[in-house]
């Protein structure tokens, strides 16, 4: 065991870990971990774009992203981060592109937008031209620049190093214990501050556009250490995953033009949302599919799919704008999208919830907003919220790098006031060590496959696009016997170099904590919000729950639900962000 000592220890090299490590570089000793290469973290897996009101191919305005990000949020998104996000939009772009990020162009060579689903001029008139895009690999594309600004400034990497626990003194984080993928060897970074960027969790359903490592590591942790989630119970199914994968279909897709069409090669949306059609938010669209679906107009020999149709775009478009996904249909379904359309169906994509922060990263641990000493997160595993009940597509990027940004200068104005580093107890890797022991130890039982395909199955089948009182009393029951199966799991790998058994145990433990608080929360919020569409209570009811949820879950597996406000600044300030039904 290794004993390392930084000022900052942060843990996840997607975007919004690399944004702050690259704020605090030079100002201080940061150190990122990660279980992954930093080049491999899902940030490289974005595809459509990155938002901001620059208004370089028609007029556009940050108050007008900040209503339709409001509003797409189905008005759970708290308002003062999300007029934070929306105003500081187009600066952080153009700091993108002077570190490198090499963006489309106009014919004038400004940077080129496209639109997006929910992204609106003048008040939802119509679609706006607001996401900045590499063609579609924009994710990519930030990830690559922003790590050569990271090893540019000397941060030091940590790489295949996975988390196991937070280091706890007298209430204060001061570190991480991580397992060295590698050796197999068990280390202790003790720090001033630790960040958690441990990104999204939507391997916890079966159909997902997620990568194999979203497993909700970094929320699993702060559950076990006795701190809340938030809103866990909204999550967002992109509406075009590939049909039976789920690999996306970016949305920038229907951004250049293309169209989704049911059996009898009628255009849908047209139906449901009037006047932006195929651009309506996700969680709009996802429902619309399985309404479509439901009525028998699916298509296919189980009518269980709808098509994206894209032949009507020329070749060149396809070719220059669109060329990944593209090559997907064709690798993954055979499928040339210039001379046929593209089976689709939604897929587990994007986790509104999260570790509560306040707007500078800070995480808190109850409804007054109280923060955790020594603790931040950033990204897809934090809840500022700016996404509320439903993201915007474009808006989580942004997102990394804004919080990702103000978290890092949170942290070096607490690392210049805070003298020395808070020693870790002495029985800091214990936890962690006794976990590892009970897998390696175990000779029989059931393997982590088998019981991690039900969990996801289970989670497909009952906690999706719509749920009742029915299928999550079910969900209910069937999480508390995974959770005893998981406690048997026998791993057939008992040696110390790249055990990838052992850690898919380790993080099965994980997503079981966190489906089990996405479940009991979607079972208590009896209305229906943004992503979470219950058909038993098909309304909002903002008079009941216009509010957060916060979890808890204990040592015994109970989940523990309470409520905090929403920040309604701007509703305060301009009667047109007070809450109306969404229509589109
Ligand atoms: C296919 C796809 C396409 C998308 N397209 C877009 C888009 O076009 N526009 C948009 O705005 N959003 C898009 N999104 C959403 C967006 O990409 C993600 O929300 C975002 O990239 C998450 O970034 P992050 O920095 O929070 O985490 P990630 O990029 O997921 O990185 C997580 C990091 O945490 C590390 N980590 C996790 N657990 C541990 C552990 N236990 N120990 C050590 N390290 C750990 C990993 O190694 C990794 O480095 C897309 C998402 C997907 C899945």
């Amino acid at each position: 065991m290794a004993l390392f000592t930084h000022d900052v220890v942060i843990v996840g090299a997607g975007l919004a870990g690399l944004r702050a490590a690259v704020e605090l570089a030079g100002q201080c000793d940061v150190a990122v971990v990660s279980k992954l290469h930093p080049l491999r973290s899902h940030t490289g897996a974005a595809q459509g774009g990155i938002c901001a009101a620059l208004g370089n191919e028609e007029e556009d305005s940050p108050l007008w992203h900040a209503y339709d990000t409001v509003k797409g949020s189905d008005y759970l998104g708290d308002q003062d981060a999300i007029e934070i996000m929306c105003n500081d939009a187009p600066r952080a772009i153009i700091e993108m592109e002077h570190y490198g990020v090499p963006f489309s162009r106009t014919p004038e060579g400004k940077i080129a937008q496209r639109p997006f689903g929910g992204h609106t001029r003048n008040f939802g008139e119509a679609p706006v031209r607001r996401a900045c895009y590499a063609a579609d690999r924009t994710g990519h594309v930030c990830l690559h620049t922003l790590y050569e600004q990271s090893v540019r400034r000397n941060v030091r990497f940590y790489d295949e190093f996975q988390v196991l626990d937070l280091c706890e003194t007298d209430g204060v984080i001061c570190g991480v214990v991580a397992y060295e993928i590698r050796t197999g060897e068990v280390h202790v970074f003790n720090s001033k501050v630790v960040m958690f960027a441990t990104g999204g969790y939507g391997r916890a359903w079966k159909t997902t556009s997620n990568a194999h490592a979203n497993t909700g590591d970094g929320l699993g942790i702060v559950l076990r250490h006795n701190m809340p989630l938030e809103d866990m119970e909204f999550v967002q199914f992109h509406p075009t995953g590939l049909y039976r994968l789920g690999i996306l279909v970016t949305e920038g897709a229907r951004g250049e033009g293309g169209i989704l069409k049911n059996s009898k090669g009628e255009r849908f949306m047209e139906r449901y949302a009037p006047t932006v059609k195929d651009l309506a938010p996700r969680d709009v669209i996802s429902r619309c599919i399985y309404m479509e679906i439901a009525e028998g107009r699916g298509i296919g020999p189980n009518k269980d799919y709808v098509e994206l149709d894209l032949t009507h775009l020329s070749l060149k478009q396809i070719e220059t704008k669109l060329p990944e996904i593209s090559t997907f249909a064709k690798i993954y379904l055979g499928v040339d999208p210039s001379k046929n359309p593209i089976p689709v169906q939604p897929t587990c994509h994007y986790a509104m919830g999260g570790i509560p922060t306040d707007v500078n990263g800070r995480v808190v641990i109850d409804e007054k907003n109280t923060p955790k000493i020594g603790f931040w997160a950033a990204g897809e595993a934090a809840c500022v919220s700016v996404h509320g009940g439903n993201r915007l597509g474009t808006n989580s990027l942004l997102d990394l790098i804004i919080f990702g940004r103000r978290a890092g200068k949170d942290i070096l104005e607490f690392v210049k006031k805070t003298k020395g580093i808070m020693p870790v107890q002495e029985n800091a890797t214990d936890n962690a060590k006794a976990r590892i022991k009970a897998l390696l130890d175990r000779t029989s039982g059931e393997s982590v496959g088998k019981v991690r395909e039900d969990l996801q199955r289970m989670m497909m089948d009952n906690v999706s696009v719509f749920r009742n009182e029915e299928r999550l009393s079910a969900a209910q029951n069937a999480i508390k016997d995974i959770r005893e199966r998981t406690k048997k799991i026998c791993i057939q790998d008992k040696g110390k170099e790249f055990n990838s058994d052992l850690l898919d145990a380790i993080e099965l433990e994980f997503m079981v904590d966190y489906a089990q608080t996405v479940v009991e929360c979607a079972y208590n919020r009896k209305e229906s919000r943004g992503a979470h569409a219950r058909e038993d209570y098909p309304t909002r009811d903002d008079a009941n729950w216009l509010k957060h949820s916060l979890c808890w879950l204990d040592e015994a597996g109970n989940v523990e639900i309470k409520f905090k406000p929403v920040n309604m600044k701007l509703a305060n300030e301009d009667p047109r962000f007070i809450p109306k039904e969404r229509k589109y």
